[in-house]
């Protein structure tokens, strides 16, 4: 990003909005503060923010309805902002397109945090597109995907078939948290096993394939509700 970051809030709880613009300000990130869904709509499109962070009770639309419009036209990352505690809101709202949430309330820390991993992946957008590269780098780890091989500091690494799918999975969505729904969708297709189970015992065995060789950790678990990779910072 050449310029500051610009940064949509959605949030129509005054105190809370004002935290978040205030805790936006002190980092010298731009932002655009709204208080309605439809005025959500309205500025990311004509304002294009880098990243929206959206309350999902709001007074007009539903949050999940916000990130599915906003998804018909961005991939700006949106961090969704929930006072409920429930885990399926959260999950509803990553599955229509959102990338993280938090819940409140949160931390002024825990929220700069969040835009931070937002805009690694900003960054990473930037530099990669949407595009169909052949090759994915993450710090020490590479996928050569017309070959179908991973390395690790120029290491190969033996994986799996579904070990294999899995990575390349969460490495197309680095940054983002993908439910569990999600992942046993895209890798098992129509015969969702509704697996979670199998699933975490397919994660830590891609894990301890690929994280001590890294030497950091690349997949973070959402406990209930799903996985991220990080996009890890460049290492000399
Ligand atoms: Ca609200």
């Amino acid at each position: 990003m050449v310029n500051q970051p610009f940064i949509l809030v959605v949030e129509d709880d005054k105190p809370v909005r004002n935290l978040i613009v205030l805790t936006l300000e002190s980092q010298k990130y731009r932002q655009i503060a709204v208080e309605t869904g439809g005025a959500a709509v309205l500025a990311s499109l004509s304002h294009q923010p880098d990243i929206m962070i959206l309350d999902l009770g709001l007074p007009d639309l539903d949050g999940v309805e916000i990130i599915k419009k906003t998804r018909t036209w961005s991939q700006m990352p949106i961090i969704v902002v929930s006072s409920r505690s429930d885990d399926a809101d959260k999950i509803e709202a990553l599955d229509a397109g959102a990338d993280d949430y938090l819940t409140k309330p949160f931390s002024v820390d825990e929220l700069l945090a969040r835009i931070r991993v937002a805009l690694r992946r900003v960054q990473f957008m930037q530099e990669h597109g949407s595009s169909n590269e052949s090759m994915f780098e993450n710090g020490k780890l590479k996928i050569d995907f017309a070959a179908g091989c991973v390395f690790i500091a120029e290491e190969e690494i033996h994986l799996s078939p579904i070990e294999y799918k899995l990575l390349c999975l969460l490495a197309h969505n680095v940054g983002k948290v993908l439910t569990h729904n999600l992942i046993l969708k895209e890798i098992w297709q129509n015969t969702l096993p509704n697996d979670t189970p199998s699933l975490r015992v397919y994660m830590a065995t891609l894990r301890k394939k690929v994280e001590p060789p890294l030497g950091q950790k690349l997949i973070q678990t959402h406990v209930g509700i799903g996985y991220r990779m990080m996009k890890l910072e460049e290492k000399e």
